[in-house]
């Protein structure tokens, strides 16, 4: 099990905890975070959620009375996107200028100036994408930037124009218990839209004509995160931005949850090997595994649906781009055993 030996190699790498590797991991962590978001096009977006109320105040151009709660107010089409223009060039300029800049570092201190050590960092050390898959994944993840940075800008218009909206700021609105409950059950919703659109973008008619775009990268890096069809993207964008428009949530539980699910997006296509804090999200090798083995591990913050599912990679099975249904050929079964991977987020660190 040539894989899976790989695996375990990679969790054997030790970490090295000096000032250094703590400085570059936090530069990293941060940069990843902010390219995460800007890949969406949604910075303004976010600044929209979070300070809707402040931003209304210093916008010049904003000069609509609006109530302190975000509830729909009837107003007419011309007037819910009164200034558009500025909100879509703000959302566009803030999104290519972050996600060109940080991924270009990214790419030059690890792709570039790092390619000779490969098995210290890579989650595939033997495997490169070709030059025309770098181009094709950047050309697309771009593309489609560009369309979610156009979908943002309106979006903030209309909620900045007094559009409905049903984030509230005001913890006791709607009571603490209900705040505390939300945030479990808006991650596991964007689970759930992540986990059931993907995995039905593996049955195999909708994998060959919108999904395997997305499969062309065997070994992703930073720019494969939003390189997709841009139907699958729409699909994505729609049901994780949905809540907003019909459940009240606390802009401090949605933003951070949605931020989350994109820093990790990112995490995991990005090709180097990296654990995470948190004890129920898995390394960044179980994404890159999908990648690499194609139909499993469809989940993407955690591996239990994945594991409720037995979808999750096992050892002992045959994987391949032709085998669908999640859970593998059971030809090389040996001995009736076979083992979910577990993807551990220990010692997995690329920065020694
Ligand atoms: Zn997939
Ligand atoms: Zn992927």
């Amino acid at each position: 099990m040539q894989t899976t030996n790989a695996h375990k190699e990679g969790m054997k790498l030790t970490s090295s905890w000096n000032i250094w590797d703590l400085l570059s991991k936090g530069v990293f962590m941060v940069g990843v975070f902010v390219l995460a978001t800007a890949a969406r096009g949604e910075w303004f977006l976010v600044a929209t959620y979070l300070g809707k109320d402040f931003l209304r105040d210093v916008m010049p151009t904003f000069d609509v009375t609006v109530s302190s709660t975000s509830h729909l107010r009837p107003l007419s089409m011309g007037t819910w996107f009164k200034d558009l223009p500025i909100y879509v060039a703000f959302a566009v300029l803030t999104s290519f200028c972050t996600f060109w800049g940080i991924g270009m570092s990214f790419d030059f201190y690890f792709y570039k100036n790092r390619k000779d050590k490969p098995e210290q960092w890579k989650c595939q050390p033997d495997r490169w994408l070709t030059k025309s898959n770098e181009w094709h994944e950047f050309l697309l993840g771009s593309t489609n930037m560009l369309i979610g940075s156009v979908a943002s800008g309106f979006i903030s218009c209309y909620i900045m124009n007094g559009g409905k909206c049903t984030l509230y700021t005001r913890p006791d609105e709607y009571g603490w218990a209900y705040l505390l409950l939300s945030a479990p059950a808006l991650f596991f919703y964007n689970e759930a839209v992540s986990y059931y659109p993907h995995r039905m973008f593996h049955t195999p008619f909708l994998y060959r004509h919108v999904h395997k775009v997305h499969h062309r990268y065997g070994s992703p890096t930073l720019y494969s995160t939003t390189a997709m069809h841009t139907l699958e993207f729409l699909v994505y964008q729609t049901l994780l931005a949905l809540p907003v428009f019909v459940v009240p949530l606390h802009a401090v539980v949605f933003v951070p949850i949605l931020l989350y699910g994109y820093y990790y997006g990112m995490m995991d296509h990005s090709g180097i090997k990296m654990d995470a804090v948190w004890p129920w999200q898995p390394s960044s090798m179980f994404h890159d595994d999908h990648h690499r083995h194609f139909h499993c591990n469809f989940g993407f913050n955690t591996i239990l649906f994945d594991r409720f599912h037995g979808t999750l990679r096992r050892t002992n099975r045959k994987y391949g781009e032709t085998v669908f249904g999640g859970k593998g050929k059971t030809e090389f079964l040996k001995n009736n055993q076979s083992e979910f991977i577990t993807y551990s987020t220990s010692s997995i660190v690329p920065f020694k």
